[in-house]
Parts: structure tokens; sequence; C-alpha cells
């Protein structure tokens, strides 16, 4: 099972190196040939405009967007998250209108640009994630059928998964947390090896079918 990280720009290698160390293939992603055969695709961090601009110069967009319609887990992390969005706030035109959220870049302002906290994330168990926030996005408004995985203290809205697309504000690729990764690996499992009784093994995964 092979995951890919796209691979234009932004914090590529630290996401390639996490999945190295939970034993998954990953697969750097630069042209639509390196999207054959992968069981899922992380969206990393940097900058979302360039990674919008260098996604259209490379004719990433269609295939992208095909492999998430086919219910490939993708994981956007901070720009990422931005690019998966259906609405920037501001009226910037979605990269991957996947997910039923209104994103706001930037949201933390200059006091804040970058800073770091304790996170609960109840779906990756107790402990909370260490969460390293820079120059981060917020998710100001969360469609239906879209679930929230993790609020600031304040209650704004930093993690969401709307079927098999997870989006997060902040860098666990850069806080040596795993666990993200590791459930999108299960996902990607489960997309790579449909369980019996699937119809055509390509319906989005979702939270009821997790083991
Ligand atoms: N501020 C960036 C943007 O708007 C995202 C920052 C990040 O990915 N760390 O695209």
């Amino acid at each position: 099972m092979k995951i890919g990280v796209l691979a234009l720009h932004g914090a590529v290698i630290e996401h390639i190196q996490t999945l190295r160390s939970i034993g998954v293939e990953p697969v750097a992603v630069r042209l639509p040939q390196d999207l054959e055969g992968l069981s899922g695709l992380i969206l990393p961090g940097g900058e979302s405009m360039t990674m919008r601009k260098l996604v259209a110069r490379w004719n990433l967009r269609e295939p992208i967007m095909a492999l998430a319609l086919s219910g490939a887990p993708i994981l956007g992390t901070c720009a990422g998250m931005i690019v998966v969005a259906k609405e920037i706030a501001g009226g910037e035109e979605p990269v991957f209108p996947l997910l039923d959220v209104t994103v706001e870049r930037n949201a933390f302002g200059r006091q804040l640009d970058s800073f770091e906290t304790e996170l609960p994330m109840p779906i990756l168990g107790d402990r909370p994630v260490h969460a390293i926030f820079i120059r981060a996005p917020i998710i100001e408004r969360v469609g239906p059928g879209v679930e929230v995985l993790a609020r600031l203290p304040d209650q704004r809205v930093v993690a969401v998964r709307q079927r098999n697309v997870i989006a997060i504000s902040f860098h666990p690729e850069l806080a040596g947390e795993t666990r993200i990764h590791r459930l999108v690996a299960t996902m990607a499992a489960a997309y790579a090896e449909p369980h019996e009784g699937a119809a055509t093994g390509n319906e989005p995964w979702s939270p009821g079918e997790a083991r």
C-alpha cells in the first residue's frame, strides 16, 4: 500500500519521513503518473496559492480530484487544508472542492503567527496532540456531514473530516506526531483492500466502516 505526498512545494520531506516511520511506502507526487496505484494522498503545508499555481501547471487538479472522489483518503495539513476546502473566505477560487467548509487563511494574525499547543483530539485517543500552527488557517463554517475532530480552547475549529477527506490547521509532521498518519494509513488500507460485501470497493470511506 502506497501513500503519496504532493511534492511540488512546502513541508514535503517531513510527511515522507513520518510515513516511512510508520512502515508505509511514501511516493513523492510531482506528475499525474505518480498518482497511479496510490491508496491515499497527503497535501502538505506551505503556501496554498503557490500550490494552486503548481497544481495547475503540472495538470494535477483532475487526477487528484478523481483519486479523492474514488474514496482514497486525503489528508490536508495547513495550506493543504485550504486547498481541499469548497470555500475560501475572501472569495478565492477553491482548488480541490472536496470538503464542505469555509476556511479562513492566516486566521491568527501577526501576534500569533506561529504557536504551539496541546490539543485534545479524541479520535486519536486520550493523549492530546502537540499542535504546531504556522500562519495557519481556521475553519469558520462547517457544513452538514462534516465531523469536527478538534477545536481550540476558544472553540475555533482546527481539524475536520468529511468521509475520506481529513483537514487540519496544524503540522503533525513537524511534531513527531504519527497518529494522524496512522489513521490515514488505516483508511488507505481499507480503500486498497475493500472489505467483503463492498459493491465496487470504491465507495468513499465512512466512519461507520472503521474497524
Ligand atoms: N498561510 C499559508 C497559506 O495561506 C498556510 C501556512 C502553512 O501551510 N503553514 O497558504
